[in-house]
């Protein structure tokens, strides 16, 4: 008989946590989605002390092998690459300018330092990796991109991060000024995620779940 997939969302970050939630739903993945904090309490994440997204994701990712969870976890590690500031924050995007930063301050940092950057010099891209990881250590990734440009001012108060100064390829807003759907149509994550979903489904598939 299959069992219903039951998995953990590996993030403290409640607008991601959100995010991911609303994706995998539009997705219709036949899984019971876990959070870290609401069904693990007092659990910490490890540092992400990788070089790359792929490498901080599986690392959050591999909490679901822990005794006191023992189950598959989803974990993404994402972030904004400035062409004129040769892609940074990247890696560094949850601790710029410096780890206590808020969003606005995160915000107010890139636009000072692309301070008087023509339009076509402002180009930008948010970046995902998603990844899927059980307990035995099989692991399933996927990626996502979503290109764009640094805006001269932010607008807009959805999302979360640098979604205010950040303008997709096709958009006339920035990401805070589209709805959630808008958005996850457009984004990083919900490429990534979408194609997460999809290998997830054939992973359950495959073992007859
Ligand atoms: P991490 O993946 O938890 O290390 O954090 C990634 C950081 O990148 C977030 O704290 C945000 O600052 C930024 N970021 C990632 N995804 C988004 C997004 O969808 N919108 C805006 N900012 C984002």
């Amino acid at each position: 008989m299959s069992r219903r997939l039951r998995l953990v969302v590996a993030s403290l970050n409640p607008a991601k946590r959100r995010e991911i939630a609303e994706i995998l739903a539009a997705e219709r993945l036949d899984a019971e989605v876990l959070g870290l904090a609401d069904s693990f309490p007092g659990l910490a994440l490890p540092p992400e002390t990788g070089s790359t997204f792929v490498e901080n994701a599986l690392l959050k990712a591999a909490i679901g092998r822990r005794p006191e969870i023992g189950l598959p976890a989803i974990a993404d590690d994402s972030g904004l690459e400035v062409d004129a500031l040769d892609g940074e924050p990247g890696i560094f995007s949850a601790r710029y300018p410096h780890p206590d930063a808020s969003d606005e301050e995160r915000c107010a940092a890139i636009l000072e330092r692309l301070r008087g950057v023509p339009p076509e010099r402002r180009t930008a891209r948010f970046r995902c990796a998603a990844v899927f990881v059980t307990p035995e250590g099989e692991t399933l990734l996927a990626e996502g991109i979503c290109e764009g440009a640094i805006a001269e001012r932010p607008a807009g108060s959805g999302g979360f991060g640098y979604d205010p100064i950040f303008v997709p390829q096709g958009c006339e807003t920035t990401m805070a000024q589209l709805t959630p759907e808008q958005k996850h149509t457009v984004s990083h994550r919900g490429r990534a995620f979408r194609a997460l979903a999809k290998k997830i489904r054939e992973w359950a598939a495959a073992r007859g779940g």
